[in-house]
């Protein structure tokens, strides 16, 4: 198996670990982040568990990285994702593991903001030979397909000589993240929650010649945690994609890179359906938030006069070392590692890092 340096993969090391993944059955967790707390529980999840791991920021992640009192909000989220990047970059290689640094949905106002990105990735590439981010996701799938996949091909045509790979979405996932997103109709077929393996042929035929693409196929999955019963999960649709593809292309395999989004809240036989079935990049963002504020949360319930007096009413006892920012935000990072370190397992790439410094 190939080998990439630790650090942040582009290029020939990004395809190598989507590669790795489909050879070993497994997938990688791909964590929302919000702030060097969240990056840093992440890279210290993956380490612990010799995982590689690929963290991504929403367009609203990004522009909280930048600070919520920017008054620009296209400016905050194009530093905010600029700032978790180069935090990134600057640490990952530390942690001796492989990252994929990618974005989270963006839709057609969003453009905008990714067209600065690559802007900035293509400057990076021109100084450091390397591009700011591995990839991007256009998140197209509530426009006709036809105009999803003609946006997508112009923009993957200008992320490829910078080794850099573009996820699309083909049908909808349930729920919204950040705005984007579609409503459930309760008591409705819902067919537009599941992605129809023609579609992703027609995409993969078009777009794979141009440059690294995933495609988060749609197969009754939701964002968010709700009620089980609305929406049935058929990941034999993923199954049927990639038999699509394979049948019409002669290829090995697992052909696709798959994306599992909304994963938050599924059963273990639903994710190893869908691993078994190419799944390569698993969206993990509500569990983690939940985590992380169940962490702190738990601390404040248990200490909570240090988070309204200085000075202990009742002993006189100055309570800094209590109330130091430090103490809750890290109950609040290991409540993200112990997550965490359940999805490496789940997923399976536990013990399964590419990084090797050579
Ligand atoms: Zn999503």
């Amino acid at each position: 198996m190939s080998r990439v340096s630790p650090g942040v993969v582009s290029g020939a090391s990004y395809t190598a670990l989507i590669k790795a993944c489909h050879e070993g059955g497994y997938a990688l967790p791909a964590i929302n982040v919000v702030g060097t707390d969240s990056v840093n529980a992440v890279l210290e999840a993956a380490a612990r568990n010799g995982s590689d791991v690929i963290i991504q920021v929403s367009n609203g992640g990004a522009r909280f990285y930048a600070g919520e009192g920017l008054p620009d909000a296209h400016r905050a989220r194009v530093l905010g994702a600029a700032s978790m990047a180069r935090h990134v970059h600057l640490l990952a290689k530390e942690y001796g593991i492989a990252v994929i640094l990618h974005t989270d949905h963006a839709d057609r106002k969003l453009i905008p903001w990714l067209d600065d990105l690559i802007t900035m990735s293509e400057d990076e590439f021109k100084a450091t030979g390397k591009p700011l981010f591995t990839s991007h996701m256009l998140d197209l799938s509530t426009e006709p397909l036809e105009e999803n996949l003609a946006t997508s091909a112009s923009m993957l045509k200008r992320l490829a000589p910078l080794g850099m790979g573009l996820e699309i979405e083909l049908g909808v996932t349930g729920g919204e993240e950040d705005g984007i997103g579609h409503d459930l109709e309760e008591g409705a077929d819902n067919a537009h929650l599941y992605t129809q393996p023609e579609d992703v042929l027609k995409a993969w035929e078009l777009l794979s010649p141009i440059g690294t693409v995933s495609i988060a196929a749609s197969f009754g999955n939701v964002h968010g945690v709700y009620k089980p019963g609305n929406v049935q999960l058929r990941p034999e649709i993923l199954k049927n994609s990639q038999d699509a593809v394979q049948k019409a292309t002669h290829s090995g395999s697992k052909p696709l890179p798959l994306v599992f989004h909304g994963g938050s809240g599924s059963t273990i036989a639903e994710i190893d359906a869908a691993v078994s079935y190419g799944v390569f990049k698993m969206n993990l963002d509500t569990d983690i938030q939940f985590a992380f504020a169940h962490g702190v949360g738990s601390y404040v319930l248990e200490h909570p006069t240090a988070f309204q007096h200085q000075i202990d009413p009742g002993t006189d006892k100055p309570m800094k070392s209590l109330y130091d920012p430090r103490k809750w935000l890290r109950v609040g990072e290991k409540s993200i590692v112990e997550r965490l370190d359940e999805a490496f397992e789940i997923l399976g790439s536990k013990g399964r890092s590419v990084a090797r410094t050579s």
